[in-house]
């Protein structure tokens, strides 16, 4: 057993990555071979990912506040507290807040010796964000 108090500084997510102002905490980060990875990240009002995949997937289950969430080429969805969405591999997406609202979830994720957890993208235009109309 390993307890690993709450002593973590909460990150800034990197510019490259995300627009606007996101913060992540890191929630799970098993050793090898177990390959979970989970975080906790909060997402200020119009923040949002950048355009990615995940080459294993991701789960992401909101927890708070009212977000947003598009695959390439579908609809943007509004997603809220308790609801789960799961991207598939190599699947392009971003998700992010909502124009006026908060939004945290937690993002689960797997990577080994050969997958990445992501690979990232050109960020979501205000054009592309707007077009949530909400
Ligand atoms: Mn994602």
């Amino acid at each position: 057993m390993e307890i690993t108090r709450s002593s973590v500084d909460t990150a800034k997510g990197p510019e490259a990555w995300f627009t606007g102002d996101v913060y992540i905490d890191a929630v799970a980060a098993a050793r090898s071979p177990a390959r979970v990875q989970a975080n906790l990240v909060h997402f200020t009002p119009g923040a949002r990912t950048a355009w990615h995949t995940h080459p294993l997937g991701q789960t992401i289950y909101v927890t708070e506040g009212v977000g947003l969430c598009q695959r390439r080429g579908g609809p943007i969805e509004l997603i809220r507290p308790g609801d789960r969405v799961f991207f598939e591999p190599d699947e392009d997406h971003w998700h992010g807040a909502a124009p006026n609202r908060f939004m945290v979830h937690l993002a689960l994720n797997e990577v080994d010796d050969d997958h990445v957890a992501a690979n990232w993208g050109d960020k979501v235009t205000e054009e592309e964000y707007a077009a949530a109309g909400t």
